[in-house]
Parts: C-alpha cells; sequence; structure tokens
C-alpha cells in the first residue's frame, strides 16, 4: 500500500472493564474510501475516536495496537497533534458550537493546522458548501440538521486532513440531504482526501466506499471489496435489509 495510508493494527480500546474494540485490523489506503459498518453499538465510533485519540474526552484508552499514517505512530499523540498530522475527525451528532457562528466555527478547524493554509481551506470549503459563505455570520445552532453536517464537514477540512473520518454523516437526514452529503463526500476525496466512513445505511455507505470492514461486539467479521460485500448474502440480510 502507499506510504501515507493509515493503519490499524490489533486494536484494542476498553472504557473501564467495557472492551468495546477487540484485535481490529484495518487499512485506509492513500487516495481510498474505506467504511465500516456495524449495528448500533459495534464499536464504530469507539474506532474513530481511537484514531483521533479523543477517546480519553469519553473515559476510554487504547488497550493494545497501533494506529499510523504512513511510517508515524499516531496512537501515543494528543488529540491536537493528530489533526496537525493529518487526520480530522467529523463527529457524530455533527457537534457544532451552536452559539458561535458558522466563521468562528471553520475558524476552529483550522487551529491544529499550518496557518499558510488557512485562506485556501476556506475557499475549498466555500466552494463544496456555498450556504456556508451565505450564511458566515450567523449562528450554528440556526442551520438546518443537513447544514449543520455539512459545517461540521467543513470544519474538519479547514486542517487540510490528508485522512477524513467521518462518524454517521447521513444520520438523522432526510434521503436527500443524505445523499447530498454522499456526493460531496465523493467529491472531497475525488480533491484527494482519503476517507474512513462510519455509517449505520450500509447502501449509502457501500456506494461510496471501494472497501469495507464490518464491526460486529467490537470486531472485525467481514471485509472486502464493497461491491463484493454489498452482494454478499450475510451482508444483503443483516445491513441492507434484502431477504
Ligand atoms: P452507535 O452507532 O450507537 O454510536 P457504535 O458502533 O459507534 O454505536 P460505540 O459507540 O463505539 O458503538 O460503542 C461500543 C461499545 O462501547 C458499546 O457497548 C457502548 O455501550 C460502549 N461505550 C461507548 N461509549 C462509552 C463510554 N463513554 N463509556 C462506557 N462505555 C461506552
Amino acid at each position: 500500500m502507499g506510504g501515507s495510508g493509515l493503519v490499524v493494527r490489533d486494536l484494542s480500546v476498553g472504557y473501564g472493564p467495557v472492551r468495546a474494540v477487540r484485535r481490529v485490523s484495518l487499512e485506509v489506503p492513500e487516495g481510498a474510501v474505506v467504511t465500516v459498518l456495524g449495528s448500533n453499538g459495534a464499536g464504530k465510533s469507539t474506532l474513530l475516536r481511537a484514531v483521533s485519540r479523543t477517546l480519553s474526552f469519553h473515559g476510554g484508552a487504547i488497550t493494545e495496537g497501533s494506529v499510523s499514517l504512513g511510517d508515524r505512530r499516531l496512537d501515543g499523540l494528543a488529540p491536537d497533534r493528530v489533526v496537525a498530522a493529518g487526520v480530522s475527525q467529523v463527529p457524530e451528532g455533527r457537534r457544532v458550537f451552536a452559539r458561535m457562528t458558522v466563521a468562528d466555527n471553520l475558524r476552529a478547524g483550522a487551529l491544529g493546522a499550518a496557518r499558510s493554509g488557512r485562506a485556501a481551506a476556506l475557499a475549498r470549503v466555500h466552494e463544496l458548501f456555498p450556504v456556508l459563505a451565505e450564511r458566515s455570520g450567523q449562528r450554528a445552532g440556526l442551520l438546518s440538521g443537513g447544514e449543520q453536517q455539512m459545517l461540521a464537514v467543513a470544519r474538519a477540512l479547514m486542517a487540510a486532513p490528508k485522512v477524513l473520518l467521518l462518524d454517521e454523516p447521513s444520520l438523522g437526514l432526510a434521503p436527500l440531504m443524505a445523499q447530498r452529503i454522499a456526493d460531496t463526500v465523493r467529491e472531497i476525496n475525488a480533491q484527494g482526501t482519503s476517507v474512513l466512513l462510519v455509517e449505520q445505511n450500509a447502501a449509502l455507505a457501500l456506494r461510496l466506499a471501494t472497501r469495507a470492514y464490518v464491526l460486529e461486539v467490537g470486531e472485525v467479521t467481514l471485509s472486502g471489496p464493497a461491491d463484493e460485500l454489498a452482494a454478499s448474502d450475510e451482508v444483503r440480510r443483516r445491513y441492507l435489509g434484502v431477504v
């Protein structure tokens, strides 16, 4: 694989005695869209939090294994150093700063990144999401759910990441808005950013991704090219609702 891919190796994560992720290994090759599917509580968010190192905010810790980007280990870094190393997360539930303006939310996303790239990053996100340029001075809490999701993605892009971690971007959105977010993820990827996408909406995720992993009770039970998984009986039955 490419020299700057994201590699998770034998990763286990616990919240105190709860083992939420068990010896998970996965790779996001440079330029790829990779998805992790799984039902509620399978450990998908925990996996992303372990990569972004925001785990400690949730009372969790890595108990074994490693996370690397290229030849750089990420699993010992503080969250802002992970951003600086090129990995940004869009958290589940969007979590925009509701009382801050759209512009200030975007500024906050650029904090960990090099100052020199900020104007270019802002131009890029305004091009991807013109509505955010229009609403620049408005409080983020006044945006619609879909617009808040756009802002959450845009905020993560402000750090010009090599890898974008997306936690359930379609959650709670109407199908049309979910599709718009998916189209944007494709565009972001086409511009050169790798994507690790966690989703309960398996149909949408398998259309976007080239490779997929299925997580069940913290363990990878299936993995392979997304089109092969989309055609497998087990995935069709359990995650695509085909009987
Ligand atoms: P969801 O889609 O519901 O977020 P998920 O696949 O992302 O599900 P996680 O949120 O990673 O799953 O949860 C994995 C396991 O870890 C679950 O058993 C959950 O109860 C537990 N867990 C998650 N967060 C915490 C926490 N902060 N403290 C203790 N246990 C937690």
